[in-house]
């Protein structure tokens, strides 16, 4: 299960940018859309502080 860890998350976008079909960013946090989305690993490794696991 991938999850965005909120503590963590500092709401830069970088995620849903290079991965809008898995990920969304509400209220300034990034959300799971779509876990089954192809470019998830590319988001965990584009996210500055680690926010994202599966
Ligand atoms: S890349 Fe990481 S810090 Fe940036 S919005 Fe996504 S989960 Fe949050």
């Amino acid at each position: 299960m991938v999850k965005v860890d909120k503590e963590k998350c500092i709401g830069c976008g970088a995620c849903a940018s290079v991965c809008p079909e898995g990920f969304e960013i509400v209220d300034g946090k990034s959300r799971v859309k779509n876990e089954k989305a192809r470019c998830i690993d590319e988001a965990i490794n584009i996210c500055p502080v680690e926010a994202i696991s599966k």
